[in-house]
């Protein structure tokens, strides 16, 4: 069987697991997931961890390599920027929208007098982006800090491609780490059915279903707002702007989004979403190692729906108006929210806090949501990093349309999943 039904059915049979043991057996969820959900996860997780940091670095420095021409990068790197950015106000603007009509705070009585949020301090965004250059480079390796690694990765991969034929064996090493890496991503992705199945039985398992009743239409409308957004926008991004059937796309894609679903992570799924879309789906490696390490760090249009749809929902429940003009400082906040969230579970309410503060919401909201955070979490993620690739798929359209001709592109069926 495949790998990518293979973990599709372990997703399906995790979810399961993890539902008949918190309604039936909640006595023996902390053991099982102890010992054997959490341990499952983990192990997986660490393994897709363990690869992206090299892979991103080695990937990066040969793409712009490749690409050479400093013109052709900032082309390439402005069509990147614009469709981010469009994209993410897309969405807010989809779950404000929503949130406006479906009345998600008005549903139901929600307790407020005793409700406790500390807000961790978000860094302000100017710092995000002053962050971006690394004073050490060794240093944002060993913390992983992704802008940092694409930065340095830039930088270096233009040397070689300016400096030629002088640095030939160090292009080759980059080449060569490059491979091992993706290499490694197909090897550790055959874990994949054991981590997912181990993630989702332990996230759904201690799920809170009676607060999900409570927040039901609130989960709804960021849910509907998820699934217009991936439907219409990514739809339509992939039909008409990258020229590809959006139905086979996402097909091929679907061990990504699994990925990307069971881990909440878009860090986390980046490896096999480079994977398939280098291997299975044509686009150029210099590309596609751009674009999405890229992506996944500041394109979060997934995160900028929950956080517009939530918003919203505190101000119904807060009973506070809001004006035409906080809405539009919710749109702007939250797009520069979504590009600070960093790339990891939960991260997205962290920083919901800089767009509550933003419009003079209480932060203490955030409680209301947290508890049910989790699953939509799962799904957000899941649009995050397909949104990645929509934009991955637009700029080597778009850069094809313009007579340019890669020569990194895999022959097709070069992976194994
Ligand atoms: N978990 C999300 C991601 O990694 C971020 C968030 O919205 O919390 O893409």
């Amino acid at each position: 069987m495949k790998l990518a039904k293979r973990i599709l059915i372990a997703l399906a049979l995790g979810a399961i697991v993890g539902v008949v043991i918190n309604a039936f057996f909640p006595s023996i969820f902390k053991p099982l997931d102890g010992y054997l959900f959490t341990p499952l996860g983990t192990i997986f997780l660490n393994l897709i961890k363990m690869v992206i940091v090299p892979l991103v670095f080695f990937s990066i420095v040969t793409g712009v390599a490749n690409i050479g021409d400093p013109k052709k990068l900032g082309r390439i790197g402005i069509k990147t920027i614009t469709f981010f950015l469009t994209t993410t106000a897309i969405a807010i603007t989809i779950g404000i929208v929503l949130a406006l009509i479906l009345k998600p705070g008005l549903a139901g009585t929600f307790q407020t007098d005793n409700l406790n949020y500390e807000p961790t301090k978000a860094p302000p965004a100017s710092e995000t982006f002053l962050g971006i250059i690394p004073v050490n480079p060794i240093a944002a390796m060993a913390e992983g800090a992704m802008l940092q690694i694409i930065f340095f990765a830039v930088f270096i991969g233009f040397a070689i491609s300016y400096l030629g034929k002088k640095v030939e064996g160090i292009a080759k090493l980059m080449e060569q780490g490059n491979e091992i890496m993706m290499f490694l991503v197909n090897l550790v992705m055959k874990f994949a059915p054991f981590g997912t199945f181990g993630l989702i039985a332990s996230a759904v398992g201690q799920l809170g279903f009676s607060a999900l009743k409570a927040m039901f239409l609130y989960m709804l409308v960021v849910l509907l707002a998820l699934a217009v957004h991936f439907f219409f926008v990514y739809g339509g991004a992939m039909k008409f702007l990258a020229k590809r059937n959006p139905v086979q796309v996402i097909k091929t894609y679907s061990p990504a989004m699994a990925v990307s679903f069971s881990t909440s992570s878009s860090s986390a799924t980046l490896p096999v979403a480079m994977e398939i879309a280098q291997k299975k789906l044509g686009v150029p490696r210099s590309i596609s190692s751009f674009v999405q390490p890229l992506g996944a760090t500041i394109n979060m249009d997934g995160t900028a729906i929950m956080q517009g749809v939530a918003t919203i929902f505190i101000a119904q429940v807060f009973s506070v108006d809001l004006s035409i003009t906080a809405l539009i400082t919710v749109v702007l906040t939250a797009v520069l929210a979504s590009i600070g969230t960093a790339a990891v579970p939960g991260a997205g309410l962290i920083m919901l806090a800089m767009v509550l503060t933003a419009v003079g919401l209480p932060v203490e909201g955030i409680a209301l949501i947290i508890g049910i955070d989790r699953l939509l979490d799962m799904t957000r993620t899941m649009v995050n990093s397909t949104g990645d690739l929509a934009c991955t798929l637009y700029v080597t359209t778009s850069e094809e349309n313009k007579g340019e001709v890669f020569d990194d592109v895999y022959e097709s069926g070069e992976d194994d999943f």
